[in-house]
């Protein structure tokens, strides 16, 4: 259990489940599966840039094998959509994913949808995203699995307790909503026509923030012994990056905190990971 003083280390819990998928990848490559993982990233982003990078070393630290994609930004949306038929053809490849945003021409939902469910190891097709929704097994998206794992190797549990979410994205709010509910949470959700935000912050036993502000949440927001979650990633003008909650102000309040970056940012990249390997480990049985 990574853990220092109250801060949740994500980065340490990151790399143990790293080496623990490190161990399962020697294990299929020796009975002659290698999970393969295909990253499509279009046009010059510089934030998607790092983040397709962070996942590919990622992947060569486990032992998977993974293909880059690059397509400029004024590909049509047919070409994408033939990138993603051929990698849905393609055995080496057992997950895929499109690194998101797209420009604008590209309509991210016919994209999505046409990655086979199988391969679809962000889990953001709409037949996962039902899956979760209804309990039923499936590929669950990297950052709600990730806080999930989190919670769990902290020894934090979910039964019964008031679980605030502050945003109703379908990537983050909406699924860890669904995924707390399973665990027998009590789930309050809050956006940004919330009115009193506090109001209900306050009452949080287990506080989750994914809105994109940089230090929404601050001392005002927070009870004590709450457990903060901060899913934010949000880039300030001198290109240092902050969480949604004002880490030094409430560190001393929460029971648990984990910071930004090194909280839920790397537990993301090793669900994806989790999910390729898992993806690998599905078509062996077939
Ligand atoms: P989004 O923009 O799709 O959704 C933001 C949500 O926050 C919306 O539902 C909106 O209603 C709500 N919101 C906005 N302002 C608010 C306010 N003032 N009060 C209450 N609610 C408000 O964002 P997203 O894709 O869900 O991402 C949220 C944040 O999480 C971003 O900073 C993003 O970079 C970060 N993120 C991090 C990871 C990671 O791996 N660490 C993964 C995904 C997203």
């Amino acid at each position: 259990m990574p853990q220092t003083g109250n801060i949740i280390d994500g980065k340490g819990m990151a790399a143990q489940i790293r080496s623990e998928l490190k161990a399962t990848v020697q294990t299929l490559s020796h009975q002659g599966t290698m999970p393969g993982l295909a990253v499509v990233l279009v046009g010059e982003d510089p934030a998607s840039q790092l983040y397709v990078r962070g996942k590919i070393r990622a992947c060569e630290e486990v032992g998977i094998y993974s293909e880059q994609i690059y397509l400029t930004s004024d590909v049509l949306e047919e070409e994408v959509l033939a990138v993603i038929d051929r990698l849905n053809d393609d055995q080496k490849i057992h997950g895929i994913l499109v690194q998101l945003p797209l420009p604008v021409q590209i309509d991210p939902d016919r994209i999505i949808e046409r990655i086979d469910p199988a391969k679809d190891v962000d889990g953001f097709h709409p037949q996962n995203m039902g899956r979760l929704v209804i309990g039923q097994h499936g590929f669950l998206p990297c950052t709600p699995h990730g806080i999930m794992e989190m919670l769990k190797r902290s020894d934090i549990s979910i039964t019964g307790k008031h679980v605030v979410v502050v945003g109703r994205s379908n990537i983050v709010g909406k699924p860890i909503s669904f995924l707390l509910q399973r665990e027998h949470a009590t789930v309050t959700m809050c956006h940004s026509r919330t009115r009193e935000l506090a109001h209900y912050t306050k009452q949080a036993d287990i506080l989750i923030a994914a809105a994109g502000k940089a230090h929404l949440l601050g001392r005002d927001h927070i009870s004590p012994n709450t457990v903060v979650i901060d899913v934010g990633m949000n880039r300030l003008q001198g290109r240092k990056v902050v969480g949604d909650v004002d880490f030094e102000a409430v560190r001393e309040l929460a029971s648990h905190i984990t910071p930004v970056p090194g909280g839920v940012g790397p537990m993301t990249i090793a669900m994806l990971l989790y999910n390729t390997v898992e993806a690998a480990k599905q078509r062996c049985k077939e």
